[in-house]
């Protein structure tokens, strides 16, 4: 077990999911509440129950969303997103990840009045920062929440290109996704923000099928023209999606401890990472909140191989490294700062 552990430790790892929210090393949310005198709890431990899943709690979509909420206290101010983004980093190289794609919403992190560009730029700052330590490539996807409506999600996807990895010599935005209740806000409702990021030349995925039905799945090939799908748990039901997942080689970002946490995949019953694997669908191995969820990237491949074996899971991040959006690097003349 100690050589299998050492093995998947020392595999480049690739990272295409992991939100910044639920991504923040306890202690640093612990610090900065610290700072400000505005800590809930009398100790870190206890903190942690509040941002971590704990094992009764688990299978329910409700506690697993309840864990972002109380880092949203501090990371309304573009230091501390900064902060917080360069520890997410760090954490991510620390567990062998070389090719991070951190995902994030700007619109929850303006409630202080920063726009909703300081608010992207904020963790592209905190990548750069941190980029300089590792040897890493790194990209950031901007989410639109489905419950914030149609029109946001468009008036993001512009303020997303205006901060596009291709038009900067630094980190940049590198795809577009929708995150949030799935039920009520069908994907192609958001159909007009995916074309803007289309045509920005960002890369599109979706969150769908992790708690709604195969139908949202296809809307999300069909009428976003998604890239790579969020969970897409829900898939392993239809066939005919199934094939035309493999066909297009659209990449299932597969997320296992997430999945287990909020009950999208039942306790103790084999991951679809296994059934996407033998339909012949690409799939990527990801933390989704590596807080909240008590992972890293070497524990959910660790995870994964118990489920697909260890050559499997070698395959996988091999071959993940070709659906990452993020670009190889072009030396831009301009002097961006930081
Ligand atoms: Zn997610």
């Amino acid at each position: 077990m100690l050589e299998l552990e050492a093995r998947v430790a020392s595999l480049p790892k690739v990272e295409l999911h992991q939100h910044v929210d639920g991504s923040i090393p306890t202690e640093v949310t612990w610090e900065l509440m610290r700072h400000y005198g505005l800590n809930p709890v009398p100790s870190l431990e206890e903190m942690r129950r509040l941002l971590e899943i704990q094992d009764d709690e688990e299978g329910s979509l409700l506690a697993y969303l309840d864990k972002m909420h109380y880092p949203l206290w501090v990371t309304q101010f573009y230091e501390n997103i900064t902060r917080v983004t360069e520890a997410i980093v760090d954490a991510a190289a620390a567990a062998g990840v070389a090719t991070l794609e951190l995902r994030y919403s700007p619109i929850i992190h303006t409630y202080a009045g920063l726009t909703p560009r300081q608010s992207i730029r904020a963790v592209l700052s905190g990548m750069n920062h941190a980029r300089k330590r590792h040897d890493m490539k790194l990209g950031l996807i901007v989410i639109a929440m489905r419950q914030h409506g149609p029109h946001i999600a468009k008036i993001l996807a512009r303020q997303a290109i205006a901060e596009a990895q291709h038009l900067h010599s630094r980190t940049g935005v590198v795809g577009f996704d929708i995150a949030g209740p799935e039920h009520g806000n069908p994907p192609r409702l958001f159909r007009s923000a995916y074309e803007i990021a289309g045509l920005g030349h960002l890369g599109l995925t979706a969150h769908a099928g992790e708690d709604a039905p195969a139908d949202y799945v296809w809307q999300a090939v069909d009428e976003l023209g998604a890239q790579r799908i969020g969970h897409g748990c829900a898939a392993v039901q239809d066939g005919e999606l199934m094939r035309r997942l493999a066909k297009d080689r659209i990449v299932v970002e597969c997320c296992l401890s997430s999945n287990y946490n909020t009950g999208a995949v039942g306790r103790g019953a084999p991951h679809p990472i296994a059934a996407f694997l033998e339909a012949g669908v690409p799939v990527a191995i990801c933390c989704d909140n590596s807080t909240v969820s008590r992972t890293d990237q070497t524990r959910e491949t660790l995870r994964a191989a118990e489920q697909i074996g260890l050559d499997a899971v070698e395959t996988i991040h091999r071959e993940s490294a070709a659906y990452t959006f993020i670009r190889p690097e072009r030396a831009l003349q301009d002097a961006d700062a930081d």
